[in-house]
């Protein structure tokens, strides 16, 4: 048995359970093995009954001070009672659980866990974990795997199966040189396996074995081997993925295209009809942009550049150029709103410098027939200028003579979607361009695949934004502000986290707010909303009204995050600020400030804790992407940011790009060292690895296709 081998091959596991497993992905030992827990669990020390908070998770221990009480509606039980510890008491009820009734008694200590709720004046626990105390002290010391259980699926069945094959694993690095051992191996039902990283590697790097690793996932001993485990997995994915980054650079470097460009004075015009100069950063990267339009190899270039840089003029640039030549660009946004608005301001630019090129808007949202006569124009070559979202990569999109591609907020999408993109015309010119806060040493990594360029200037007539950070009591006062902002001839966002009223999570939602404000401000100012869930000719719809100024107070969820720019608006409203990571609600900020106006960002936070309001008030303190990320990370530390995703910009499965920075750094170097030695991976001693890094790539959609 070795890691390929179906499930079937383990012991007690049937048709129904490999069922299940299969629900969830895991159809292979390897699978299995892989399919590690989503977060631990630390059951903490029973706390007091006096001091719970609300709507939190909670350990008490306690007596019932009533017998359980079983009452019927329409087929359901509800048992309720009540606990104390002598500080307090709360109200326990489980639902369909009437067993209850006769398992727990008075006068006996039990501990209970579970979700606190507010009553009327009470506190209650629903459907709380009975346990009893040596029981429960035994919890207390070690760290409880949760996985993502698909239904029907339990932590035991994981755990025993996984159990199973951890107590069978062999290595094979002899075995596969040794026919008859592995045979041998296979006849004593053991799982065969390969480090691919060389001993001598491991001990360089401090890392444990792949083994080890994956056993301390499923079961740590302790928060530390629990690191060491993750160090190690870690420093895997970032090792394949870095390898799949060198062959696609190496496989590039020798693509050379045959397109003829040369700068004939189009965005010279362009640049002249601005109502602003370019930047001195803008100019330069230009600089690079033009040079690489006109050279002989590919251009796959990365602009990096904080929101409001003014990356977007550069896109425009780079698509008249390509235009004036006779041949095509593309434009790809992650969003319809964002598409839409691309495509509204290059028309403006067009008209506005008058020059003679076509652009085209191409969304999923468009009627067939829209899409037919988009495709028919494109394959003609009677557009120059293609602009949309996937629908731009699909396969029924044929270009005429496709000379260039520009992604936009390229984090959204994947490597994959750029190279399909990429296989519509011969090879073309790529940009990509990212609001991403990377630190430059990890962008060179993690982009190692492509050219750098930052824009590390904000334009000058840009006033930093004024920022306060505030508890829910200041709302009438933001609301006032916003009608000052208004009548002033601006406008404002509101951000709220939900869509609609949710009986699970105490946030506001955009509806009811939208509602309530609308009552709070005078008739004439015109206040609309946009969500997620709107169909997206709606949303574009809005947006442009927004844009327009026909809206002055958009209350929005988060749709709004990437990318909108409407300069006009000058307040930034975030309700529940708490509620979002720092780095979108950086993303939210640089929605205002873009124009020459003051601008203001308000962070109302729900006013519970101190520690809140010191996280957000690093935003007060600082406009600059890279400084926040760095600073958030140091605040909370590593035992609390463990297997939460600080940056979820590379779909990485347990690596962290911001908190496994060393670690990628050391892959980084391994990963260098290695293709310097052995480019084609041809020495026994990375045998292994080859063979896992081609399984991978045949994958496609595994680990390796960020
Ligand atoms: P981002 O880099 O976040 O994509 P945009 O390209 O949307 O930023 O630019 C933000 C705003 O700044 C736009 O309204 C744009 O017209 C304006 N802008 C871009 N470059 C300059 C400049 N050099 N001077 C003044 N305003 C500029
Ligand atoms: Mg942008």
């Amino acid at each position: 048995m070795n890691l390929e081998s179906p499930l079937d091959s383990l012991k007690g596991i049937g048709e129904k359970t490999k069922h299940l497993f299969e629900t969830a992905g895991i159809e292979t030992v390897g699978d299995l093995l892989t399919y590690y827990p989503r977060a631990y669990e630390r059951y903490e020390e029973p706390a007091s009954i006096q001091d719970l908070p609300q709507d939190e998770i909670v350990t008490i221990q306690g007596m019932l001070t009533t017998p359980i009480v079983n009452r019927y509606y329409g087929g359901k039980c509800i048992s309720t009672t009540a606990c104390s510890d002598g500080s307090g008491e709360v109200l326990l009820t489980w639902y369909n659980m009437p067993y209850q009734k006769n398992s727990l008694r008075t006068g006996v200590t039990y501990i209970f866990r579970g979700r606190t709720k507010k009553k009327g004046k009470r506190l209650l626990i629903e459907q709380a974990a009975v346990f009893h105390e040596e029981q429960y002290e035994a919890l207390t010391t070690t760290l409880q795997p949760v996985y993502s259980l698909t239904k029907g699926m339990t932590v035991r069945m994981v755990q025993k199966a996984v159990k199973q094959v951890l107590a069978s694993l062999q290595p094979s690095a002899l075995a596969s040189e040794n026919r008859d051992a592995q045979d041998t191996a296979a006849l004593n039902n053991n799982t065969t396996y390969a480090d691919y990283l060389p001993e001598e590697l491991r001990n360089r790097y401090h890392l444990c074995s792949w083994a080890e690793a994956v056993s301390q996932m499923h079961f740590p001993d302790s928060f530390d081997s629990l690191q060491t485990a993750h160090r190690r997995l870690a420093f895997d994915e970032f090792f394949f993925f870095l390898l799949h980054l060198q062959n696609l650079r190496e496989h590039r470097e020798q693509e050379t295209h045959s397109f003829h460009i040369r700068a004939k004075g189009a965005a010279d015009r362009l640049i002249a009809s601005l109502p602003y100069e370019l930047t001195g950063a803008q100019k330069k990267v230009w600089a690079d942009l033009l040079r690489e339009l006109q050279g002989e190899k590919v251009m796959v270039r990365l602009i990096q550049g904080d929101v409001g840089s003014g990356k977007t003029i550069l896109a425009v640039l780079a698509l008249l150029t390509v235009a004036e030549n006779g041949y095509q660009g593309a434009l790809m946004a992650p969003t319809e709103v964002l598409a839409a608005q691309h495509y509204d301001s290059i028309c403006r630019l067009l008209e506005q410098s008058g020059l003679p090129y076509k652009a085209l808007l191409l969304t999923g949202s468009m009627t067939a027939k829209q899409k037919r006569e988009a495709y028919a124009q494109m394959e003609s070559g009677e557009v120059s200028i293609v602009i949309g979202t996937h629908a731009l990569i699909q396969e029924k999109a044929v270009y005429h003579a496709l000379a260039l591609v520009i992604t936009d907020e390229q984090h959204r999408f994947g490597v994959r979607q750029r190279e399909m993109l990429a296989q519509k015309g011969s090879t073309p010119h790529t940009i990509v361009m990212s609001a991403t806060p990377i630190p430059r040493t990890l962008a060179v990594i993690l982009y190692g695949d492509l050219d750098i360029s930052v824009l590390n200037e904000m334009p000058a007539n840009r006033l930093p934004i004024k920022n306060c950070v505030v508890g829910p009591s200041w709302r009438p006062k933001a609301w006032d502000f916003i009608e000052k902002q208004v009548q002033l001839g601006h406008q404002a966002y509101v951000i709220c986290p939900m869509v609609e009223e949710s009986d699970l999570v105490d946030a506001e939602n955009v509806m009811e707010y939208t509602e309530n404000i609308r009552k709070a401000l005078p008739a004439e100012i015109h206040v609309e909303y946009l969500h997620g869930r709107m169909k997206p000719l709606e949303k574009n719809e809005v947006m442009g009204r927004f844009l327009r100024n026909e809206i002055q107070v958009l209350v929005s969820t988060t749709v709004v995050e990437v990318g909108v720019n409407v300069p006009n608006a000058t307040v930034m409203l975030i309700e529940n600020a708490d509620r979002f990571g720092l780095a979108q609600l950086h993303q939210l900020r640089g929605r205002v400030g873009r124009g020459d106006a003051q601008s203001y960002c308000i962070f109302l936070h729900s006013g519970k804790s101190s520690e809140i309001a010191e996280r957000l008030d690093i935003l007060n303190h600082s406009n600059d992407g890279f400084e926040i990320a760095a600073k958030d990370l140091q605040l909370r530390g590593p035992g609390e940011l463990f297997g939460v995703r600080q940056s979820g910009l590379m779909n990485f499965r347990l690596a962290d790009v911001y908190m496994d920075a060393d670690v990628l750094q050391l892959a980084n170097e391994a990963v260098t060292k290695i293709i310097a030695e052995d480019p084609e991976l041809s020495l026994p001693e990375h045998r292994e690895m080859k063979a896992i890094y081609q399984r991978q790539k045949n994958r496609q959609s595994g680990q390796i296709s960020l």
